[in-house]
């Protein structure tokens, strides 16, 4: 179902300089008309980020395929996602042979995209809880990605990656951010990129901001 509007989705993220097959073909095969509310979903296939309630929003898809490339995911990889919201970024990395964690700290959108997610049949371990913390039980991770804005790179989310790990984490104030790509190189040696002027909702929490 609408595999004209997607493969023009696809075109957009081939543009703007997406080259990776496997984040593309998931675009192809992901509906992210089931993650948006029924009353925009007429626009659930264009390059633009959407509300989802409670003040949230899905990313717009280009950010999502940036963060996913900037991921450089190979075999099954083990990751962690700070900022679950409507499940897509999520359900990406399902489709694209994850094993996904991902953390919410809104009760009721956390509920929400599990029973999204039941419904689909799409297998993840969603968690309700704050993602500046991460998720030690399942720790170390071979990515993490952060999907809501901060002011500074939670010591906890460092320290949860693996060696040789690679995490991607929106940095600044609350109104635009610069995408940091960060590699940890050894247990106390990490090397970052930096790619200026994104714009994410905050990120809230012990290691993040303290209020909406
Ligand atoms: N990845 C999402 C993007 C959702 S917007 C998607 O594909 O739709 C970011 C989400 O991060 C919001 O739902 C917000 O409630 C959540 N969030 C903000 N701070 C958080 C924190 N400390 N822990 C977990 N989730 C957080």
């Amino acid at each position: 179902m609408h595999e004209d509007k997607k493969e023009e989705l696809v075109k957009i993220l081939m543009k703007e300089g997406i080259t990776d097959k496997k984040v593309l073909n998931a675009f192809l095969k992901v509906d992210r008309h089931l993650f948006v509310p029924d009353i925009i979903k007429l626009h659930a296939y264009s390059n633009v980020a959407l509300p989802i309630g409670h003040e949230q929003t899905i990313s717009q898809p280009y950010t999502v395929a940036f963060m996913t490339q900037a991921l450089e995911l190979n075999g099954r990889n083990k990751i962690l996602e700070i900022g679950t919201g409507s499940g897509f970024q999520a359900a990406i990395l399902v489709q694209m042979g994850m094993k996904v964690f991902s953390i919410e700290r809104q009760f009721e959108i956390h509920q929400k995209t599990q029973k999204l997610f039941d419904s689909l049949g799409i297998r993840a371990a969603l968690i309700y809880g704050d993602g500046t913390l991460g998720w030690k039980e399942a720790a170390p991770y071979d990515r993490i990605i952060v999907t809501a804005g901060g002011p500074e790179v939670p010591k906890r989310l460092l320290k949860q990656l693996s060696v040789g790990g690679k995490m991607v984490i929106p940095v600044g104030n609350r109104v635009s951010q610069t995408m940091q790509i960060i590699t940890k190189i050894s247990e106390k040696e990490f090397s970052t990129k930096e790619v200026p002027n994104f714009k994410f909702v905050p990120l809230i929490g012990k290691e993040g901001w303290k209020s909406e």
